[in-house]
This record gives C-alpha cells, structure tokens and sequence, in this order.
C-alpha cells in the first residue's frame, strides 16, 4: 500500500448556488439526467474529466467559475428549478403513499409498515461509490433506487469499505492486477452521522478479550432512502481493529466474521440512533439481504429479551419482522464459519449479551442429513431468524427448497416454505437517455411504463427511429470501448506508436455482442473458446462478422476465475481477431452502462441452474439488446420462444466437458443459423426489419416484468406487508402473542411424537375411476396431548416422481367427524377430492400442526404421514 494518503478540500458555494450542494449531496443525480446536466453545463470539461461525478466536480471548478455562474440570472433560474424538482421528489406522495397509515398498536390495521431496515453488505449505486462486487450490490443498489421511486420508506444499512471491492489491470501477459486505492468518505457524497452535541455517532461492539470495536456512521442519501453506512476506520479504535471495513469479500474466516458482526450487529444499533436522531419511524420490518446480514436477528432478540422476554419467544418477536432472501444456488457461495470460531464470539464477553450460546450455534448448525457439523452456516441461521424466506428466480426458489429442505425435515421439496421474487433492474439507471427520450416521445406519461398496456405502445415507433437509436448507442460503445482498450495497453506497457490499430478497432455496422460479468467458474467466461478456429472464422467472416466485448473481473482469491481472464485475454491479443474481439477491464457500473446500452446481443452461458437470476441481460433488454442464454434465472421464466434466443442446455450429460462441448456447439450453431443471418437480413434502406420486430417484442413482452419497482413492490404487498403484520400479532397486549406462539410451539414440539395416522381407507376408487369422480378418504389420526382444532389433517393426491414425492400435489382438508375411542385422542377424519387428471396418481394423507400465527403450514418442520407411507403402489390409475 502506498503512504499517500488522500483528503478533501471542499468547495465553499457562493449563497446563490447552495442548491449546488444539496443536488450533489443526494445520489438522485445518479438517476436523474437534467440534474446531471445542471452540473456539466458548470464546465463540460471538468466534468468529463471528474467521471460526472457532482461531488467532485464542486472540489475542481474555480471560484471565479463560480462567481460568474452566481451572477448568471439564467443559471440561477435553471439551479432553482432543479432544486425544486429535488424537493417534490423527496417529499411528495408516491405509490405507497396512496396506503391507508394506521398506528402502529392497532392489530387490525391494514397499513403497511411504517419503516423497513435493508442489510446489505454491498451495494451498486454509482461508480462514484466502489462498494460493490457484482449482482448483489447492484441489486442492493437498484432495490434502494426503486423503494425511493416508490415511497416505500426503507432505510438501508451497510459498511463503508475504505478500500471498496478492487479496480482491475492487466499485466503484459494478461494476468489480472488489483488495485486497492483509498477512497476519502469526506470527498464522498455522505455525511457523517452526529449526536445533539456534533460529535460523531458511535457504534460500540465487544469482540473476545473486552477488546471494544467502535464503527462511526455515513449516511448516504438515496433519493428518498437513508443509506448508513458503519465505518471503522477510525483513530479511536486499536490500529489493527481500523481495518475491519478495509476491504469487501477480502481477508480471512476471522475478519469476515468481524464485518459481518459490525453489519448485523452494529446494523440494528446504527438504525437505532438514526431514528432517536432524525425521529424517523422505527422499522417494523427487518429484511436480510444474503446472509452476510444474518446477525441483524440476534441483535434483536437480544433486545426484545432486555424487555422481559425468554429467548423462545424474543425469537418468534424477531422472526415475524423478518424477510431473508437467499442469493446463491452454488454452495462454494454460502457464507459458512468454523463454528468455533462464532462460539468464541459468544461465550465470554459476548458480541451479543445476554443470549444462550448453544441457541445461537444450534441457528447456524447444519444439523441435517448431509450437513457438516463443525461449521456455522449464515444462511442457515437467516432463515430460522426470518419467518419468510425467498429466493431470486422462480426456478431460484425451486433450487433452494431442493437445497435447504434438510431444515424442514419431512415434507416434500415442492412445500418447502422458501417463495420467490424475481429481481429486477432500476431503468433510469441502466437505460440509455436516448431510449429514455425516445420511450417519452412515444409514450409521454411515463407512469404508462408500469403497465403492460403502456410497453405495448411502444410497437408504435418506427423502425428508422429505433434503429438509429441502436446505431447511436453501438457507436457510443465503440469510442468507449477503443479509449479503454487504448488505457489498459499503455498500462501493459505498449507504447502510443505501437497502438495505431486500436483507432480501428470494433466497427459501427457490425453485429455486437457483450458478456461481462464476475469469472466465478460457473458463469463459464471462456465457453465461447471451445472450438477456436469456429469462433475465429465468425469474427473474421468478410461479409457477415460478429464482434464482442468482455468484460470481468475475478475474486482476488481465485486463481481459476484469473486463469480464465488470462485465456481470453490471450485470444483477444491476436492480431487476426484483436479488431473483433476485445477484453475491457475493470468492470464497474459506468462499463456495464456502457455495454448493455451498446450491445445488439447480451451472451449469459452459465451451467444451469447455477445462476441464482442475472440481471444484466435484463438491462440490456431494457435498451434493446436481445438476450441469448441459458435457460437459467430469470431468463427460464420468461423467455417465451421469440424475444430472444435460448442456448438449450445438456444437463444430463455428468460429463462436464461433454457438457461444456455439447452446449458450446449449441451456441455457435445459434449464431450462425439464427442471429448473424438476422441481423444481416437488411432491406434496401439498411433496415434488418425482423431485428427490430425481435427487439420490440423484447421490450414489450420484458418491460414490464425486468422493472426494479415490480421487484420492490412484490416484496412490499407479498413479504414486508405481511410480515409487519405477523409482527403486529405478535407484538399486542405486551408482547403477548409472541409469548403465545412460543409456549404453544413448545408444547407441540414435546407432543408431536405421539400423533400417528393409525389408518386411512379411500372409497370411490374400486373400478378404474374416471376423470371426474371423486376420491373419497377416511383417516384416523391419535393426537395425543393435541386438541383437534391444533392440527390439520389433509389428504394430498398427485402425480408421483421417481424419488416417490407427490408432484404439485392437489391438498384437501379433511374435516373431524368424531372421536373413534374411548379417551378422546383418536379422531376420525373425512373428506373427498375431486380427481381432475388422467393418468397415474398417488395419494397420502399428512397431518401437520396449525396456528393462526404460523405464515406456512410447513415453518416449524413437523409434519406425520401413514406409517408405512401410502406411495405409488396403493396409487389409483385414472382412464
Ligand atoms: C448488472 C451488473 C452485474 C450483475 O450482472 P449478472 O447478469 O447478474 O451477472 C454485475 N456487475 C455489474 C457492474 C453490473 O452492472
């Protein structure tokens, strides 16, 4: 590391231009382009050369600069109006805004939650702020930018990493280089928080041996949305305890866990001084993004039981109020801990005071079949400390219910309760303001945009207009991409009169294709290589060439992930490709902008189902770019046959370099039959008219569905509604329902053993059933200790997979019809499902426990079936 170390003088605004100050202050800019423009009409120059970033713009403009503007009537006017958007923004009613408000108290009270914290360890919102490494920050980003859009009054909580993520080169040989420069909060757009008396907030963590760690606090402003971020690089703390926020994903298993206790831990305290501060409501929801923010719960049940309650029900508290969304289908992705190393966290002087240390271990154990028993699993212990849990996909959510049904032990893979949110993109963000302009020519209110009916409306622009519009923003790439390539050279060492060629790299009229992204292994960088001399003999077609542009970077610690970078990278150094294919590093939001807004063609290859959504096709499709995938992610759901293209996958194959052989062959056969003669297929005025029906049904069939603001909305009216709502049950007449909950699943967990299905018997099915009959089913079913009206008994009837699971089963419930012995504990049951498809079916008949407060028949793991179960061998064929 260098001994430079880098502060900030700021600018002192003549009083004309204080609205200056407080456009730069709030990251709205970033979305916003006529506030942008405000700013590079104050010197074009500057602000080309300061990466349109407002902050530093205001430290480089001179103050004669400023004087003149001060004086310039017309600017001033402009400046003032600017501000006053600003305002409107900030305070005026938005979508969630149109809500009924309530108090708090009231259990019946519909409204919505009066505040929701988002944890998350990284986040995207501009380059200007480096504190992302990819989708998951930029997701984090996009969702802050929506919920500001909306109204939705979040406050987002995160940690200020002095030395971001990493900025990537290329030495001569292309092995990728890090860079860790520091970045200086004080020349940041973020404030410090401070108490009533101006000194800094402190946040106080103790980590083992009393040994206090203090974070201080930044708050960015997000539009609407607060975002705190902790910070402790600091004089107060020991020197080796300033580096805890040194870096994001750097360091060991200890440093890890540190950043994640300062996160969660520290999360909770920071929301908590900022509301006492700033008399923000309180948040009744809390929701996990990935488990790095699992210790957020413990916190909380920490300070539910300082108010009097035991550790079972300050649990049920906590868990009611909370939302955790799993990220990552891959297990190398899931944050994991030598459980040793969590228990000395927790045993003496305790991060978390107060709390049984064998409770917390038992959250993150992975005490399931195929688990391993010495490690603390974050995600793990994120779903027992939220009482809603999703995944980022619809086939996202089908994978986690297969991966983490250990923890729901008994029920089938279909009924985990783990539910799904697509993600999606925030479009004044990612969209070109060219697409931006033209959507508003054709559709002036853009409030049209959140509705199928409005993206249908764009069909009507001409196929002239979009095509210049393509053209315009292929052409923007190509400058880019040659004054990047030009940069990364020089600093491989080649000289200025070594890199004439680079003046003629990419070509305007060529059909690009973009694929930037992290290198883990799975997103398969380099499966384009398969067969060389196929993809060289495509780029160097003479009549019809394809063109492409990489970008990303590798995890510092991952060799592999580098290795591949080094092969493409090899490649691209070609002189016969180098003018067609190019590798541009440092991936970073103003690159990826830059791409999906250029590209004709958005290339996704992951080994299915590996990629848990992907959002930059999503982008792209936003600006008229086509994806060409794997069916994974977001793209399984709604590819539908004609808005793009689908690499079919060879998931059967074992063999992963049949696999990646096979799939490889797929793709090239995809571009040379379908995309490079589509896009060539132009007509006398130069128009590739099926394109550009390809790119309008893109729009409309994706529009409405990739938005950010649908993301953000389903989590307000599907998760964060209901779970302020369970955390309202649960919080009435003192806390009494929490109590409730408690005891009553304590007792079922004790009696639960003693409930059996003593028999089952079905009518209706003795000759060969035909669709339309009704299947008849008679149980009985001892309870034990349980009353009736503490289970349901169901009857389930579906088609039977070959692991013996009922598919997408039909459930019924059976009703009481009396005791059937003396005591009271045996219960018949009766009820009749209608059969409603032909062919093979099974049935079963289950009993599970049943609570009001409970948000899923399936959250506390218990279910009991017929001993032995009823499978496929008393199954029913349908004619
Ligand atoms: C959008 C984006 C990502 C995420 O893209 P995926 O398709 O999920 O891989 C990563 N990094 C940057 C800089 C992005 O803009």
């Amino acid at each position: 590391m260098k001994a430079i170390r880098t502060f900030t003088v700021r600018t002192v605004l003549p009083d004309e231009l204080a609205p200056l100050g407080r456009l730069a202050a709030n990251l709205r800019w970033a979305w916003h382009a006529p506030t942008r423009d405000v700013f590079a009409a104050i010197d074009p120059d500057i602000w080309d050369a300061v990466g349109h970033d407002p902050s530093r713009m205001l430290g480089e403009v001179t103050s004669e600069r400023l004087a003149e503007l001060a004086a310039d009537p017309t600017f001033r006017e402009w400046l003032d109006r600017a501000a006053a958007d600003l305002d409107d923004y900030l305070h005026g009613p938005r979508w969630y805004q149109q809500f009924p408000e309530g108090a708090r108290d009231d259990t019946t009270n519909p409204a919505l939650p009066s505040a929701i914290a988002y944890f998350s360890a990284e986040y995207g919102l501009t380059e200007a702020l480096p504190q992302y490494s990819g989708g998951l920050g930029i997701l984090a980003g996009d969702h802050l930018k929506s919920a500001s859009d909306l109204g939705v009054p979040l406050i987002g909580v995160g940690l200020l990493y002095r030395h971001g993520y990493f900025s990537q080169t290329l030495s001569p040989e292309g092995w990728q280089l890090e860079h860790y420069p520091e970045i200086d909060p004080r020349g940041l757009p973020m404030t410090q928080l401070r108490d009533g008396t101006d000194e800094p907030v402190r946040i106080a963590l103790t980590l083992p041996g009393a040994v206090p760690l203090t974070a201080h606090v930044w708050v960015v402003r997000v539009g609407r949305i607060p975002l705190l971020l902790l910070d402790a690089c600091h004089q107060e703390n020991a020197p080796e305890l300033r580096g805890v926020t040194d870096r994001l994903y750097g360091g060991g298993s200890e440093h890890r866990l540190r950043q994640e206790l300062l996160l969660g831990v520290g999360g909770v305290r920071a929301v908590r001084a900022y509301c006492e501060l700033t008399d923000h409501p309180e948040p009744e929801v809390f929701h996990m993004n990935e488990g790095h923010a699992g210790f957020l719960g413990l916190e909380r049940v920490r300070e539910y039981m300082k108010r009097g309650l035991g550790f079972d029900q300050a649990l049920e508290a906590t868990r009611a109020g909370t939302v955790f969304t799993t990220h990552t289908p891959v297990p190398a992705g899931i944050d994991r801990f030598p459980r040793e190393l969590v228990e000395r966290h927790f045993t003496r002087d305790p991060v978390v005071a107060g709390l049984p240390t064998d409770r917390v271990l038992g959250l993150g154990s992975e005490d399931y079949p195929e688990g391993d028993p010495s490690v603390f699993n974050m995600a793990v212990m994120g779903m027992r400390l939220a009482q809603r849990v999703n995944g980022v996909s619809s086939l996202h959510g089908a994978v986690s219910r297969g991966m983490f049904q250990g923890l729901w032990p008994g029920f089938d893979t279909s009924v985990v309760p783990i539910s799904s949110v697509t993600n999606g993109v925030h479009a004044r963000t990612w969209v070109a303001e060219e697409a931006q302009d033209l959507a508003q020519r054709i559709v002036p209110d853009s409030a049209e945009f959140t509705r199928p009916e409005g993206w249908r409306k764009i069909t009507g622009a001409s196929d002239t207009e979009l095509w210049e519009m393509r053209r315009t923003l292929r052409g923007r790439l190509i400058v880019d991409a040659r004054a990047r390539l030009r940069e990364s050279w020089r600093q491989r060492g080649a000289s200025e009169a070594e890199l004439g060629w680079v003046d003629d790299v990419l070509d305007p009229d060529v059909l690009t294709v973009g694929f930037a992204r992290r290198v883990p292994s799975y997103k398969r960088l380099t499966l384009m290589l398969r067969d060389r001399a196929r993809l060289k003999a495509m780029l160097t077609d003479p009549e019809r060439p394809l063109q492409i542009v990489i970008a990303g970077k590798a995890h510092p610690a991952d060799e592999g992930g580098k290795r591949l970078i080094q092969e493409i990278v090899r490649f691209t150094d070609d002189p016969e490709v180098r003018h067609r294919i190019v590798f541009l590093p440092d991936y970073d939001m103003a690159l990826a902008r830059s791409l999906v807004q250029g590209c004709d063609v958005w290339l996704n290859n992951p080994l299915r189902p590996l990629e848990a959504c992907g959002t930059s096709g999503m982008k792209s499709a936003l600006n008229g770019g086509l994806n060409l995938s794997v069916r994974d992610g977001w793209w399984a759901e709604w590819f539908d046959g004609s808005n793009g293209w689908a690499i079919p996958t060879a998931e059967s194959v074992s063999d992963s370099d049949r696999r990646d052989e096979l799939e490889a062959a797929a793709l090239y056969d995809l571009f040379e039959e379908q995309v490079i003669p589509q896009f060539y297929d132009q007509d006398d005025d130069g128009l590739p008219k099926r394109w550009l029906e390809m790119v309008k049904h893109t729009l409309v069939s994706l529009g409405p569905k990739v938005l950010a603001t649908r993301m953000v909305r389903d989590y307000v009216t599907g998760l964060y509604h209901s779970a302020a709502q369970s955390s309202r049950l649960l919080a009435r007449d003192g806390m009494a329902g929490a109590c409730a909950l408690a005891s009553w699943k304590q007792r079922v967990r004790a009696a639960w053993p003693e409930v059996r299905v003593q028999h089952v018997e079905v009518g209706g099915v003795e000759a060969a059933p035909q669709v339309g009959a009704e299947l008849e089913v008679r149980a009985t079913v001892a309870l034990g200790s349980l009353d009736p009206d503490e289970v349901r008994v169901q009857a389930a009837i579906g088609r039977v997979s070959p692991t013996e699971e009922l598919l997408d089963p039909e459930l019924i419930d059976l009703s009481a019809t009396g005791a059937a012995g003396e005591d009271g504990t045996l219960v018949r049951y009766a009820g009749s499902i209608p059969l409603e498809r032909a062919g093979a079916c099974g049935y079963t008949v289950r009993v599970l426990p049943t609570h009001p407060l409970l948000a899923n028949p399936a959250e506390m793991g218990l279910v009991t079936l017929p001993a032995p179960p009823i499978g496929m061998g008393d199954g029913v064929v349908l004619r």
